[in-house]
C-alpha cells in the first residue's frame, strides 16, 4: 500500500500568493474597468542585456553543428562557468575554488534541495519574516513539527525575530541549532547584514557544529561598498557556510534559469569532516540532476564577462530607481518605509497598527495597489506589507502616484 508524505499536510502557507490573487480577482470583478497597479511581485520585468541574449543565441548556434554539439555535460556545470563564478568571489576577497562551485538550475531548487544532505534529526533556525522556501522544504523533510495555528508557529523551528528594533537582521539563536538560513540582502525585508553581523552567525556556527545556508540571491543589489555580498568575505566562513546565489536577478534569468551552489571543502558539521558536504552535495546533483542547460550557462557565461556585467548593471540601476522613487514616495505620505536601498525590496509599516491583510486590503480598494502582507511571511511580518521594485518604471510611477492621491491614512 502506497501512503503519501504526510508532512506535506502540515504545510501552512502556499495560501500567500493564491490569496493575493484571489483578493485582487475579486476587486477586479466588483470594479470592472479599475485598472490594478501591482506593486507586489518579485518578478524581473526588463529584457535581457544583449551581451547576454548574443551569449544564449551563441549556445543555440552551438547546438547546430556537428563539431560544437554537445548533449549531457557535467553534472556540476560547464567548467567554465563554474570558473567565471569562482573568479566573482575572488574579486571580492573571497577564496572559492572551481569545483566548490555547483551550477543549477536556480537557487530556489538549490534551497529546497540542499536540507536533503542534512539529517532529518536537524534543528532549524529561520529568519522571522523568510522567504517561505525555508521553512516549506524543511517541514517536507519532517523537521518542522507540528503547526501551531495561534503562534503561526512550527514547533521544532528556531524563529530568528528580524523586527524594526533589531534592523530586521536577528541575533544568533540562543539555544543551539544545527542549520541556520540567512538572506541578505533580504526578502522580504530589503534589510542587509554587515560584516559585523554575519561575523557573529559565523562565530556562533563554528561554536555549535552548526550550518549556515546564505541565500545571497540578490547580492548584486548591493550598492554600499562596506557591505558584504558574499558570506565568504567574513573569516572563517568557509568552515560553516554554504552559500547559494541566481542569476534570476542579477541578469534577469527568473524564466531562463540559472544559479549556483558553494560549498567549501573546509565547510563540516558535527559528523562531516572537510570534504564530506561537498562531496554530499555532489552525490546529490550527480543522482538527481542532469546539470544546467548548455545554452543557458552560454547565457550565464555572457553575463560574466565585462560588458556582461556593465549591461547587467544597467538593469540593476533601473530596479533601483523604481525603489527609490517608491521609497520617496511613499515617504512623503508619512509612511515608514525600511529596505530599497541595497535591496529590490521596500518593506513598509502598517499605518495606525493595521494588520499586514487590513493594510493590503486598503491599498487596494484605495489605491488599486497589489503588495504583499508582511504577515505572509512570517509571524514578525505582521504590521508590514513587501513592496518590489521590480516592474516598468510608468508602472512603478503611476502606483506610486496613486497611492499619494488616494491613501487616506
Ligand atoms: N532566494 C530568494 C531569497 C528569492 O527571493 C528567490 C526568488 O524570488 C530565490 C531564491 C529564487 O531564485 P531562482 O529564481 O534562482 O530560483
Amino acid at each position: 500500500m502506497a501512503t503519501v508524505n504526510d508532512n506535506y499536510d502540515k504545510l501552512a502557507a502556499g495560501y500567500l500568493f493564491p490569496q493575493i490573487a484571489k483578493r485582487a480577482k475579486a476587486f477586479s470583478q466588483n470594479n470592472p474597468g479599475v485598472k490594478l497597479l501591482k506593486l507586489g511581485i518579485g518578478n524581473s520585468t526588463e529584457p535581457l542585456a544583449p551581451a547576454v541574449i548574443a551569449g544564449l543565441k551563441l549556445g543555440v548556434d552551438k547546438l547546430a553543428k556537428v563539431e560544437t554539439y554537445t548533449g549531457y555535460g557535467d553534472e556540476q556545470g560547464d567548467t567554465r562557468l563554474r570558473k567565471a563564478i569562482a573568479a566573482e568571489y575572488a574579486k571580492l576577497g573571497a577564496t572559492v575554488a572551481d569545483n566548490e562551485v555547483f551550477v543549477s538550475d536556480g537557487a530556489k531548487p538549490d534551497v529546497g534541495n540542499v536540507q536533503s544532505i542534512f539529517s532529518p534529526d536537524c534543528i532549524v533556525a529561520v529568519q522571522d519574516p523568510a522567504y517561505p522556501v525555508y521553512v516549506d522544504t524543511n517541514v517536507i523533510a519532517g523537521r518542522g513539527g507540528n503547526y501551531d495555528d495561534k503562534r503561526g508557529r512550527y514547533d521544532r523551528f528556531v524563529y530568528m525575530p528580524c523586527t524594526e528594533e533589531n534592523g530586521f537582521f536577528p541575533e544568533v539563536p540562543k539555544q543551539k541549532v544545527d542549520l541556520v538560513y540567512i538572506c541578505s540582502p533580504n526578502n522580504p525585508t530589503g534589510a542587509v547584514a554587515t560584516k559585523e553581523q554575519l561575523a557573529k552567525f559565523v562565530d556562533y556556527a563554528k561554536k555549535n557544529k552548526a550550518v549556515i545556508i546564505f541565500d545571497s540571491a540578490y547580492s548584486q543589489f548591493i550598492k554600499d561598498p562596506e557591505l558584504p555580498r558574499s558570506i565568504y568575505e567574513i573569516p572563517g566562513a568557509r568552515e560553516c557556510a554554504i552559500e547559494i546565489n541566481s542569476f534570476s536577478k542579477s541578469a534577469g534569468f527568473t524564466g531562463v534559469r540559472l544559479g549556483w551552489t558553494v560549498v567549501p571543502m573546509e565547510c563540516v558539521c558535527e559528523d562531516a569532516p572537510a570534504g564530506k558536504l561537498n562531496a554530499l552535495w555532489n552525490r546529490r546533483q550527480c543522482t538527481f540532476f542532469n546539470g544546467a542547460s548548455n545554452i543557458v550557462q552560454e547565457g550565464g557565461l555572457a553575463a560574466l564577462t565585462q560588458r556582461g556585467q556593465k549591461e547587467c548593471k544597467e538593469t540593476i540601476d533601473y530596479y533601483m530607481e523604481n525603489a527609490r522613487i517608491i521609497r520617496e514616495g511613499f515617504s512623503s505620505i508619512g509612511l515608514k518605509v525600511f529596505g530599497g536601498v541595497n535591496a529590490p525590496y521596500l518593506w513598509v509599516k502598517t499605518p495606525k497598527g493595521a494588520k499586514s491583510w487590513e493594510f493590503f486590503d486598503i491599498l487596494l480598494s484605495q489605491a488599486h495597489v497589489v503588495t504583499t502582507p508582511g504577515a505572509g511571511f512570517g509571524p514578525h511580518g505582521e504590521g508590514f506589507i513587501r513592496v518590489s521594485a521590480f516592474g516598468h518604471r510608468q508602472d512603478i510611477i503611476e502606483a506610486v502616484e496613486s497611492v499619494k492621491k488616494n491613501l487616506k491614512i
